[in-house]
């Protein structure tokens, strides 16, 4: 069974003062639905403010990155222990850091161990540029960068992946549910001939990339897509709690697809 996703990625929006005001806004509303998984996603200062505003509630932590060594010389890094103690997911390889912070396959990899080892589970993003996408390139590309981050990697235990094609993310401009839901198949696909046929009918597999409440139920609808990764609309308290709550209502589980 697949339970749905929406994770909000805050990004680097809100002091620690504007973060507690936000999940104030939305707590009450996000732990009363309780068929889907809620994860918000705060900058690293607001993690444990936010910790305890949802202690005992039935939303979920997540930070925006980490660095994949436990400790040590890394001036202005977090690492995986340090996140291990505050939160249960991690974004990573999002779009912005491969494009602004130069992380490589590589590099994703090495922190995608780094945060199954300590038990967090990673969210991990990957998408095709525009110009990739008008060349037909879309397949090839997530392929390779789920091959990459994948690397040497057994155990999927917790991960999901988020399909979050680059051209769709914080433009207005979202792919199709159609488009979306390809591209996942093929993800699901390829976790199939990695993995094995069970692992890749239980992978939850997120679209994000423009989402609003106006368009949610487009990706929701879609059989082969989880959830959401929410940026832009998830700063919005009545915004967030409209796609979970879309999400909830329309399929709050999700079968296996065989
Ligand atoms: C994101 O940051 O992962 C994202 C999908 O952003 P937006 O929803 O604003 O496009």
């Amino acid at each position: 069974m697949r339970v749905s996703l929406i994770a909000g990625n805050w990004k680097m929006n809100t002091t620690v003062a504007e973060a507690v005001t936000l999940v104030s806004e939305m707590r009450l509303g996000l732990d009363e639905i309780d068929n889907v998984d809620k994860v918000l996603c705060p900058p690293f200062i607001s993690l444990a403010a936010v910790r305890e505003l949802i202690k005992g509630s039935s939303i979920k932590l997540g930070a925006q990155n980490l660095y994949f060594e436990e400790q040590g010389a890394y001036t202005g890094e977090i690492s995986p222990l340090m996140l291990a103690d505050l939160c249960q997911f991690v974004i990573i390889g999002h779009s912005e850091r491969r494009q602004y912070f130069n992380e490589t396959g590589k590099i994703i990899n090495k922190k995608v161990q780094a945060a199954l080892r300590v038990g967090l589970k990673p969210i991990l993003c990957i998408g095709e540029s525009l110009k990739e996408n008008e060349a037909g390139k879309t397949g090839e590309v997530v392929t390779e960068q789920l091959r990459s981050s994948l690397a040497g990697i057994n155990e999927l235990d917790g991960l999901i992946v988020a399909y979050e094609p680059v051209w769709a993310i914080g433009t207005g401009r979202a792919a199709t549910g159609k488009q979306a839901n390809e591209t996942i198949g093929l993800i699901r696909h390829n976790i199939t001939e990695l993995y094995d046929k069970e692992i890749a009918r239980d992978l939850r597999i997120l679209y994000g990339g423009s989402v609003t409440s106006a368009n949610a139920a487009e990706f929701i609808s879609q059989p082969e897509i989880d959830g959401a990764l929410v940026g832009g609309a998830s700063l919005k308290a009545k915004e967030f709690l409209s796609i979970v709550t879309q999400t909830s209502a329309m399929r709050g589980h999700f079968s296996h697809i065989d």
